[in-house]
């Protein structure tokens, strides 16, 4: 039963959803997907709803960020975000409205994000007289690159438009649709790129004692880098180290002179980021000088994302909500993921905010997938970033809902 004024005017407000208009937008945004920062075509399309909902719209902000306001009387600024670009992923979904960009595809479901977005921005124009406050819509670039939000903000985003009483966003997720999970503290890890160069000699492949080899390093730096987390992170925290990526050399007969790694860390603590990046530093200047490299290893933090942490009370009030509207069992807390948002850099200091996720894997895909509970069949299905990620259309008309919702959670008290 529903019982909040939220959630009641929230079902009325999206009682007609234009769906067939609204899969349509989908599609298109899926057929022609937009690399960070290169979402011009996106943020038109997002921009061209926003206007044509009484929104008064900006576009270019940030790059290729679109910003609408709605000034509907007295009352909080409630900020909706979607992310709009895509990834550098070949897609294998085989749908009718594939991505038509070779290379490119909307693996992360950031297109579904842009189409709530309008969907929740018109529904609550048209239902404007049910509410009051003011509504800012935010289409984010370049979230994949970690840059966008803050891009915006830098170029005055809140000098432009009025600076949020509260900030809501969503994210696309594997799992059964129909779930709305939401944590009210910790939800996603930061997320910390660093590059190392180890400086060798190079030299011919017959005489390597004329030569300091930095492949051998290189690979001592990999395998010593696995005991960061496993010897000096205590047990209870939760945290990741990948090398992504080792490079070096031109050919079979050739030590090269250096040797490159890329490695992505997954944290949940700036102590514990800053324990392993120092350990990182130690070890690769450890394994050099055991080698005896010519120079000090060049150690470069790159792109790194924030921890994404709702405050609680922002976060328990919209899932409240959600429940009213969804049903009782829709709305779980999952814990802290280890995946990563840049969302946090949009928002001002000490504003609160609440993110949460929508499941969207087709049933028949879920129910063929191996195993027999939630965990295991989550792990098995296709997930954002795949070339096979397909979240169902069914997910258009929920995901305004959750919007349109939570941000009456706020501009009908
Ligand atoms: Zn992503
Ligand atoms: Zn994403």
């Amino acid at each position: 039963m529903v019982t909040s004024s939220a959630a009641r005017t929230a079902l009325d407000l999206t009682a007609d959803l234009p769906l067939p208009v609204l899969e349509d937008f989908y599609r298109d945004l899926h057929r022609h997907p937009e690399l960070s920062l290169q979402e011009h075509r996106t943020a038109g399309r997002l921009a061209e709803r926003l206007t044509g909902a009484g929104f008064e719209t900006a576009c270019g902000i940030g790059g290729t960020g679109v910003a609408g306001v709605l000034r509907n009387g007295a009352g909080p600024v409630v900020l909706l975000r979607a992310d709009m670009d895509a990834l550098p992923v070949q897609e294998e979904t085989g749908l009718p409205y594939a991505s038509g960009t070779p290379g490119v595809m909307h693996a992360c479901g950031h297109d579904l994000h842009v189409t709530w977005l309008a969907g929740a921005a018109e529904a609550l124009a048209a239902g404007r007289d049910a509410w009051s406050g003011t509504l800012l819509v935010v289409g984010q670039p370049a979230e994949e690159t970690g840059r966008g939000a803050a891009g915006m903000v830098a170029d005055g985003l809140y000098e432009r438009f009025p600076a949020p009483d509260v900030l809501l966003a969503q994210h696309v997720a594997p799992g059964p649709v129909g779930l709305y999970p939401h944590s009210p503290g910790l939800l996603m890890s930061a997320s910390t790129d660093v590059d190392i160069v180890v400086h060798g000699l190079g030299g011919h492949g017959s005489r390597p004692e004329t030569t300091v080899d930095p492949v051998v390093t290189a690979a001592y730096l990999v395998t010593r880098l696995q005991t960061v987390l496993s010897r000096e992170i205590a047990a209870r925290e939760s945290a990741v180290l990948t090398v992504g990526r080792i490079e070096a050399g031109t050919r079979h007969n050739i030590i090269p002179s250096t040797a490159r790694i890329a490695l992505n860390l997954r944290t949940q603590s700036a102590e514990v980021r800053e324990r392993m990046l120092a350990a990182i530093r130690r070890i690769a200047s450890g394994e050099c000088l055991a080698a005896g490299c010519p120079r000090e290893p060049e150690v470069t933090v790159g792109d790194n994302f924030p921890v994404t942490v709702n405050d609680a009370e922002t976060d328990r009030r919209v899932a409240a909500v959600h429940t009213d509207v969804f049903g009782p069992g829709t709305v779980f807390d999952p814990g802290p993921a280890m995946g990563s948002e840049d969302f946090p850099h949009l928002v001002p200091a000490g504003v609160p905010y609440s993110y949460w996720f929508v499941t969207s894997t087709p049933a028949a895909v879920w129910d063929a997938a191996p195993g027999t509970d939630l965990m295991e069949k989550f792990q098995a299905v296709p997930s954002n970033h795949s070339p096979r990620f397909a979240p169902d259309l069914s997910t258009v008309a929920p995901g305004v809902r959750t919007l349109v919702s939570g941000a009456l959670a706020y501009l009908t008290e």
